[in-house]
């Protein structure tokens, strides 16, 4: 059967150059391989003003439900200096055992091996009992407005409805069947600007030093912990990201300073009532720290960087327990159910159906010599194989 071998699909995929925003011919290559398995592919290009268009795929094998969605991106990071790299970033070459170029775990490789899982069920038990489908996006790595976010809109107002989704995002720190995601802590950046009076450093009764209201208010949000965590997810944390003033002069004492914040949560918040806590914090630490102690409340504005992330948990133990089961039966490893690591596109997924993730080891990922082993491709294939048996085998139970 064609697009049967995981390792023939990533070299395709991997030779095309697909550097966000660029396609560079790797949606037409999927394309390619999923046309003979009898998928009808759509190309959606996602425009938006002031950013590149952004082509992306949706395919679709069969009318019916139950509906199994697998989604994931092939566009890829830059691949950094080449000279570093000890074969070609784009050229998919073999050596002892493994397979070289950028996207090979994240995440060209987990496409490869579900279209070569697809095929191979196919080939064994014909077309699926339902639908399966592919939602691919070229803007993942990106700015992720042109990507998974629009073709979920889009798919959804065709009447494209799903039963569950599995991203293919690289998740095993270390060997395969180590970790599956079931949700993602949500994440919040924002930026603190303390304004005081510029002045002579000579003359301090004559200014009002910002500095001195910044360190308290930073201070503020790092400690205490926002919580000590939940049975699925560890404790919010918030990193101080940059303090920045922007004096070149010894002598002078500036007129405003500003610190930068990004925070990750757990499910004891939302978006809204952790930028709540971080307000009412630099509140509470304005008025206990003046700039200097005959002085008013420390003056400061907030601004949020746009479109937080929200934490999400999936709670369904059929999806959960197929794609665990899977693992276990062709690895013997029980992975470890997590919500840890950044944020995904299943941010966006979770509000359509039941989301997890599972894909290759992500040791490599981003880095100069990205490279899978051809054994997890491999791995991976059955992996996904006997997950598509088993979620169709419990949906048509259910
Ligand atoms: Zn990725």
């Amino acid at each position: 059967m064609p697009v049967a071998d995981p390792i023939a699909n990533l070299q395709t995929l991997i030779r095309c150059p697909s550097v966000t925003p660029a396609e560079g011919g790797a949606l037409a290559a999927l394309e390619a391989m999923l046309l003979p398995l009898g998928f009808k592919v759509e190309r959606m290009v996602a425009t938006e003003p002031g950013m590149p268009d952004i082509e992306n795929l949706y395919a679709r094998l069969g009318t019916d439900g139950p509906h199994l969605m697998f989604a994931g991106h092939t566009d890829v990071v830059p691949p950094g200096d080449e000279t570093s790299w000890s074969q070609p970033p784009f050229a998919a070459e073999i050596v002892g055992g493994e397979l070289f170029g950028r996207g090979a775990v994240d995440m060209k490789g987990g496409i490869a091996c579900f279209v070569a899982a697809v095929a191979r069920n196919i080939e064994q038990h014909g077309a699926p009992k339902g639908s399966i489908s592919f939602l691919i996006t070229g803007d993942e790595e990106g700015p992720a407005v042109n990507g998974t976010e629009k073709l979920l809109k889009w798919a959804t107002e065709k009447g494209e409805t799903w039963d569950a989704c599995l991203v293919g995002e690289p998740t095993n720190p270390d060997v395969l069947g180590d970790m599956i995601k079931i949700g993602r802590r949500g994440s919040v950046s924002g930026k603190v600007t303390v304004f005081g009076v510029q002045g002579h450093a000579a003359y301090p009764h004559l200014a009002d030093n910002p500095v001195r209201g910044l360190l308290p208010l930073a201070s503020s949000l790092m400690d205490p912990p926002f919580d000590g965590g939940t049975p699925e997810f560890p404790a919010s944390n918030l990193e101080v990201t940059s303090i920045d003033v922007g004096n070149p002069a010894t002598n002078v004492i500036p007129a405003k300073a500003s610190f930068a914040f990004n925070i990750r949560f757990n499910d004891t918040w939302t978006a809204d009532t952790v930028k709540a806590e971080i307000v009412r914090r630099l509140n509470e630490a304005a008025v206990k720290s003046p700039l200097r102690p005959d002085r008013d409340p420390a003056r400061y504005e907030i601004t949020w960087a746009e479109r937080p992330s929200h934490v999400f948990l999936t709670r369904n133990n059929a999806l959960i327990a197929s794609l665990s089961g899977a693992v276990e039966s062709v690895t013997g490893k029980v992975p470890k159910l997590s919500t840890t690591g950044g944020t995904s596109d299943a941010r966006f997924i979770k509000d359509y159906c039941p989301v997890v993730e599972f894909g290759l080891v992500g040791q490599t990922m981003h880095m100069i010599d990205e490279r899978v082993a051809l054994a997890d491709l491999e791995t991976l294939t059955q992996i996904y194989g006997t997950f598509i048996s088993r979620w169709f085998d419990n949906a048509l139970l259910s």
